[in-house]
């Protein structure tokens, strides 16, 4: 009974549009307009993904102190059920295109995104994933490419912007290219990059070598990063320096995005213990985010997912205290997901919104002038 009332109280918050007592406080801005933006995604992170994580963490989340909550609509141009790359096309350019896109509008026209945007009128900018940085949602910020799988092609746009900082795998697509003799990785470094990699540094270890005069690249792994059960742990230090750094950078605000990439993997082997532990990981990123928006007061943290993975039930377990987690797809689902939001602006982010909404609201709360895709 306890755990159906806790249950109960999971939809009842995200239904209505509760003010806890861990409400924001109002920015020093005027409009209650925040100067730092950050969006965190959880890949595939649906409601029973959540759910699952919150039991298995003894009953409590850091997603717990979000004040505003709502539920969003993920579906793509044509498809009812989204990919990764139009999901974060979606909310970083605000149009609905078509699955396997990066930064493309539906037209297959490159599409300004928040980050871009960003740099342009002088904010600092970063993007941390357990993914590589080529792979869908940290791209479709970045870059432009109308096809997911132009990893390399992808990595070029790192050299485009002058991104702040950049955690994630995926290095081979930058110094072992197959399509061109580039060594993007030198190319950065001479651009004045603090670069470093899993094989000279761990994460903490190159963090010695940070400094706000330099923006920074680190590198987890040469393909896809380890899960957390193999031993990753770089998210959530990632998450405690970043917003520090960003707003070391420009004092003109920052955006940053950070994806916690592999609750998709997991549910899309239908591993729900992996699912589990990348959802905690993830949740404690989000914590160490709160933090730093509690202290500084100026910052809007914005937590959704793209799409739901795996059709994730949650099942009666062996015992009243314990859940079955079930998959009934290896792919997505059409399930909307919840959005949680804390800050200057947070309450836009409450009621049921469309994805393409999540780019909009940033926007507008950003003042950044509406650009069309050229
Ligand atoms: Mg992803
Ligand atoms: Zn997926």
């Amino acid at each position: 009974m306890k755990h159906l009332i806790l249950l109960l109280s999971v939809f009842v918050l995200a239904f209505h549009n509760n003010r806890g007592d861990h409400a924001a406080a109002p920015a020093p801005g005027a409009e209650n307009k925040p100067l730092n933006v950050i969006l965190m995604i959880g890949d595939g992170m649906g409601m029973a993904q959540v759910t699952a994580g919150l039991y298995a963490n003894g009953g409590r989340l850091n997603l717990e102190q979000f004040p505003i909550t709502g539920l969003m609509k993920t579906h793509s141009a044509k498809n009812l059920i989204t990919d990764s790359a139009a999901g974060a096309t979606a909310f970083s350019c605000g149009c609905k295109t078509y699955n396997g896109a990066i930064g493309m509008t539906a037209a297959k026209k490159p599409c300004p995104t928040i980050l871009e945007q960003a740099e342009a009128l002088g904010l600092a900018t970063g993007l941390v994933a357990t993914s590589s940085l080529t792979h869908a949602t940290p791209a479709s910020f970045i870059g432009h490419a109308t096809d997911r799988q132009f990893a390399e092609e992808i990595a070029t746009y790192f050299l485009k912007t002058n991104i702040d900082l950049a955690i994630g795998g995926g290095m081979k697509y930058f110094n072992h290219r197959k399509t061109d003799t580039r060594d993007l990785y030198a190319e950065l470094q001479t651009k004045g990059y603090t670069m470093s990699n899993f094989a000279e540094k761990t994460f903490e270890q190159a963090m010695l070598s940070l400094s706000p005069e330099q923006p920074f690249f680190w590198f987890a792994s040469n393909e896809e990063p380890a899960s957390v059960e193999e031993g990753r742990n770089y998210l959530p230090i990632a998450a405690r320096m970043a917003p520090t750094f960003l707003s070391q950078r420009s004092d003109k605000g920052f955006f940053l995005m950070i994806e916690g990439s592999q609750i998709d993997w997991a549910c899309h082997a239908n591993k729900g213990d992996k699912a589990v532990q990348e959802m905690i990981d993830f949740d404690e990123a989000i914590g160490e985010v709160l933090k730093f928006a509690e202290k500084d007061g100026n910052t809007l943290v914005i937590v959704t997912a793209d799409h739901e993975t795996g059709g994730l039930a949650l099942l009666r377990g062996e015992d009243k205290e314990s859940l079955s987690l079930k998959f009934t797809t290896d792919y997505h689902t059409a399930s909307l997901v919840p959005v949680f939001a804390y800050g200057p602006g947070a309450e836009l982010f409450s009621g049921l919104i469309d994805n393409t909404d999540i780019y909009v609201k940033m926007r507008e709360l950003l003042r950044f002038p509406a650009i069309e895709a050229k």
